[in-house]
């Protein structure tokens, strides 16, 4: 394997050197076969097989440190508590990727944690993180699991595991404020030269690199936010520690896809007062990037950064938009903002599921809307917004088919349930990984029928839906 280490040659102020520790009784449960063909890991070869479980440590392994607003308070210094950048891989794209373990145990940044994870949360990741890629949003990807018989203590014993993840980069918005609040501005200059160096190397031919490559940082994360909202992601725990400067979704912990519309959601059982609810999502992007403009006040003067954060509203509606016209098969966005206010509206008050609706919009007949009518109880409100929705529709060039065809391409048939992560992380404490491969299998493939799979579409049963996740994982 053909580890390159780029970021541990930044020096002792950006990390600390750390091992992996492996689990007791570690087994290899699962691998991604074809993002390890595109890393070119042999994922048979013993040395890459000792060097992914930690048995073989890697000399320049380390866990780096940042710091973070957290639930809206300033943390000035956090870091990889758990986790452990084994180094970076050039993939088939000829671009550089992290390898970092989730899980590896103990780090200078631990705090009171024990630098575990637990199976629970790696499957849960895993599930996420793989069915984020396919509905095409940027993400840290997984590429193998590790189970083990090494007990890891939460609310009760459970097992402990660890997730060998893949990212663009793991430098989050919390990197550049560890360094600005603690007044290193050589790392802090030297942290923006890496960046544009590996991440953004388009700007340095630019009249100012350092602009140019943070108005594409808040339109990266501005079209990260729209495509969150499209699809009904709720990621539970945005902090500034967890948002990337390359524009994935990274971290996932206490994270939720809609089901019933209700905008006002809360996926995360430990934010009590909703700050990262659904409909907030887009609003804390930005509250975060304004964190993180603050960190070059020392670089740029604040009516160029104020400029560089007027950049996010645009970015983000219209890339909504496009998102929404795919979704509702129109081709104007003028149509989406006139119809798509009172269909949201239906839909919460129906709490009708999200993936569901879209999907069955997809299959609408052009003179049968029975389909939909059948799944809600106020048919003439429905209805009537249907009559126009079809009027907004036929204005397309394509025929009705045609574009139920193309909204069969974006509106996945599958998204991640929660009680279906549930019943697949349940069997795998058992040791049996079948229903974890069976979803993983759909979501990897979410806008395909798998007719025989029907069953991992449907809705959540009643006790699936008051299923609580929170922070500890
Ligand atoms: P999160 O919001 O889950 O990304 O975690 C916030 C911080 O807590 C990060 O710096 C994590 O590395 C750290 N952390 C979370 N869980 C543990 C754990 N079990 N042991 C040590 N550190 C942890
Ligand atoms: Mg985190």
């Amino acid at each position: 394997m053909n580890l390159e280490h780029h970021f541990a040659s930044l020096g002792e102020a950006f990390s600390s050197k750390t091992l992996v520790q492996p689990l007791l009784e570690q087994r290899l449960v699962e691998f991604n076969q074809s993002l390890a063909s595109f890393l070119s890991i042999d994922i048979k070869s013993t040395e890459t097989k000792r060097i992914l479980s930690g048995e073989d440590t890697l000399p320049l392994s380390l866990s780096m440190v940042y710091a973070g607003h957290q639930f809206g308070g300033f943390s000035p210094q956090l870091g990889d508590g758990r986790g452990v950048l084994l180094g970076e891989i050039r993939g088939q794209d000829g671009l550089l990727y992290d390898l970092h373990m989730k899980g590896a145990g103990p780090t200078p940044y631990s705090r009171r944690g024990d630098g575990r994870a637990v199976l629970r949360s790696c499957i849960r990741e895993y599930l996420a993180s793989e069915a984020m890629t396919a509905l095409s949003i940027p993400s840290s990807r997984a590429l193998a699991l590790y189970d083990s018989r090494e007990a890891v203590y939460r609310e009760t014993p459970e097992a402990g595991a660890m997730l060998l993840r893949v990212a663009q980069g793991h430098i989050r918005f919390g990197h550049f404020e560890y360094f600005f609040y603690q007044g290193k501005q050589a790392q802090l200059d030297q942290l923006i030269d890496y960046c544009l160096k590996y991440y953004y190397p388009e700007c340095l031919a630019t009249e100012s690199p350092l602009e140019s490559m943070l108005i594409e940082v808040v339109k990266r994360t501005a079209r990260i936010m729209a495509k969150w909202q499209a699809v009904g992601f709720q990621h539970g725990v945005m902090n500034t520690d967890n948002f990337s400067f390359t524009g994935e979704t990274i971290d996932y912990g206490p994270y939720g896809f809609m089901e019933d519309y209700e905008p006002d959601w809360i996926c995360n059982h430990s934010d009590h007062e909703g700050r990262y609810a659904f409909s907030r999502q887009p609003g804390v992007g930005l509250w975060n990037l304004n964190c993180l403009m603050r960190c070059f006040s020392k670089h740029l003067e604040r009516d160029q950064l104020v400029a560089i954060l007027q950049c996010y509203e645009p970015e983000l509606q219209s890339h909504y938009d496009v998102l929404m016209m795919g979704k509702m098969g129109l081709c104007s966005a003028q149509d989406v903002h006139v119809l798509l206010p009172p269909l949201l509206s239906i839909l919460a008050s129906e709490k009708m599921d999200y993936t569901v609706f879209f999907r069955l919009l997809s299959h609408l007949d052009r003179s049968d809307f029975s389909l939909l009518l059948d799944e809600v109880i106020d048919r003439d409100r429905l209805s009537a917004w249907l009559e126009r929705y079809a009027e907004a529709r036929i204005k397309n060039e394509l025929t009705w088919s045609q574009v139920s065809a193309s909204m069969l391409t974006v509106n996945p048939k599958f998204i991640l349930r929660n009680y279906l992560a549930h019943d697949a992380i349940l069997a795998a404490e058992r040791g049996d990984y079948l229903p974890f491969r069976r979803l993983l299998n759909v979501l990897t493939h979410p806008f395909d029928e798998h007719s025989e799979s029907d069953i991992l579409a449907q809705r959540a049963p009643e006790w699936g839906k008051s299923l609580e996740v929170s922070c500890s994982s």
